[in-house]
């Protein structure tokens, strides 16, 4: 896992925050509950203790009280009240108590002796870990195990998890000098593990709290110095000055931001460049006919008064050179079109219709060549798009096609599908592109010596348009040729709608 990135910082600070807070939490409600469950199990063992005495004095001082009325001795008042906690023994405990568990006292006799009573429990009960024990104590000590004890209160306790807390209760029985009614609770050490737990967890919140401060404060800090820096070099790019490039140091997600700038920057440059060469171009392209009207302007102003042939072919220049001039404007102007931001239609067209279009129109305008044209003969062939700007397209390829071929050679158009594509091939029996022009014909101004030479009258500028058409359009142009035998231009089109 990568820590550059801001996401990733921020994400540890949450988290470091949330386990601090989590831990907190859960200590802090283990605190309260335990308090909880400790003040129940206090209070749960007094009242045991409180009931377990009460009960045993009212069943013993009732039992004396008979005893004395019906004047016994000692020992005979001592055998009857043993009888009466052994025959009638209490009523269970309040019944209003939520008890869990049970108990019960039994009262022991040693077998031989006189009756011992000794008060005990011979139940101890569990419940998980947790044992609640009621024990009874003679004077001797601690009564473990009394085989023949019989039960004299049973009643039930509540279970609580936490504590440890004993009622010794002391009890005045009958024969024994001392007795001791012991409610006790044992317990897990919960409190212990409190005890243990606190101080790390205390010092850890507070090394995760300290740490994720710092981590929150530095992941700010270097955002904040980064996005100053893109902030200064933005202000730097300008118009005129887009050699400036933002830092692209570090993997955080401003110097992603840094490299999407420096994308648009490049492309603002790349454009800019272009459109320098495009006009110093185009410039360039339009001094060559105006020098050339100036050039017979002048001539005809020294001789043209005297020399009516001179002026005749001065004039037929003059001609000549503005149609030029005229017709790089509107290719210009073609050119500009093409560019703009315009939404292509989405319609649905027959390729193979617009084909003999472009070809029935280039047949009239060549028709002094005599040039053989061939178009597709199938029916129709569907395509989603802007049949309008393929037919400019196509218009461009045949034009070319019609214009590089000799008198009497071939022009054709054919289509065929290409899986989810279709491919139309415009093919010439022409003068051919060399090949190191190849890659190039496709650049605005880009003429081949061989044209050039043939002083066909193009500016490189036809199939520029057309490549930015097929482009929008989502398709690619292509070409191969051989020089002396011909070019074919290949268009491939997507049949369904792209974007
Ligand atoms: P132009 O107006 O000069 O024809 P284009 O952009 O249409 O401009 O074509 C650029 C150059 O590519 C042409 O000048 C020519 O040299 C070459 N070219 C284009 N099509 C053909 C073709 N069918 N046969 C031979 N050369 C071609």
């Amino acid at each position: 896992m990568r820590f550059k990135t801001i996401r990733s910082r921020v994400a540890i600070v949450a988290t470091l925050f949330a386990v601090v807070l989590v831990a907190t939490i859960a200590v802090g409600t283990y605190a309260l509950v335990a308090r909880g469950m400790q003040a129940a199990a206090i209070e749960t063992a007094g009242l045991l203790a409180d009931v377990a005495e009460r009960v045993t004095r009212n069943t013993l001082d009732t039992a004396r009280e008979r005893a004395e009325s019906a004047g016994m001795d000692r020992e005979e008042a001592q055998a009857a009240m043993l009888a009466a906690m052994v025959e009638e023994p209490p009523a269970p405990f309040a019944e209003g108590l939520a008890y869990e568990g049970s108990f019960a006292l039994h009262v022991i006799q040693q077998p031989g002796d006189e009756p011992v009573m000794v008060w005990g429990v011979g139940e101890s009960h569990e419940a998980g870990d947790e044992t609640l024990r009621m024990r009874a104590f003679t004077g001797d000590g601690p009564v473990a195990d009394f085989p023949g004890a019989q039960p004299l209160i049973r009643g039930m306790f509540v279970r609580a998890d936490l504590g440890v807390y004993s009622y010794y209760l002391p009890l005045e029985l009958p024969g024994v000098h001392a007795a001791v009614l012991d409610v006790a609770y044992m317990p897990r050490d919960q409190e212990a593990i409190l005890d243990a737990t606190r101080l790390p967890i205390t010092v850890l919140g507070l090394i995760a709290l300290t740490g994720s401060l710092l981590a929150a404060m530095g992941t700010t800090r270097r955002a904040i110095s980064l996005i100053d820096d893109l902030r200064r070099t933005a202000d730097s790019v300008d118009v005129g000055v887009l050699d400036v490039r933002l830092p692209e140091e570090g993997g955080t997600e401003v110097v992603d931001l840094a490299r999407s700038l420096n994308r648009l920057i490049d492309g603002l440059q790349r454009r800019n460049e272009v459109q320098a060469r495009f006009i110093a171009d185009a410039s360039h392209e339009l001094a060559t006919p105006v020098a050339g009207i100036r050039g017979y302007v002048n001539i005809l102003r020294a001789w043209g008064a005297e020399d009516p042939a001179l002026q005749e072919e001065a004039v037929s220049a003059i001609d000549r050179e503005s149609r030029r001039m005229a017709r790089l404007c509107s290719d210009l102007l073609s050119l500009i079109r093409s560019e703009e931001q315009v939404e292509y239609r989405q319609i649905r067209y027959d390729i193979n219709a617009v084909c003999r279009e472009v070809l029935a129109n280039a047949a009239t305008r060549y028709l002094s060549k005599e040039l053989r044209f061939t178009g597709p003969r199938e029916g129709p062939l569907w395509l989603h798009g802007d049949p309008d700007r393929i037919e400019e397209a196509l218009g461009i390829l045949v034009d070319n096609a019609c214009k590089y071929t000799p008198d009497g050679g071939s022009v054709s158009v054919t289509t065929r599908r290409s899986r989810d594509r279709v491919v139309v091939d415009v093919t010439d029996t022409g003068v051919g592109i060399p090949e190191e022009d190849l890659p190039n014909v496709f650049e605005r101004f880009y003429r081949s010596d061989i044209s050039r030479s043939q002083e066909t009258g193009g500016f490189g500028l036809g199939l520029a348009i057309a490549k930015h058409i097929v482009d929008v359009s989502d398709g690619t142009i292509s070409v191969r040729s051989t020089v002396g035998s011909g070019t074919t231009f290949e268009i491939s089109l997507p049949r369904q709608r792209v974007r």
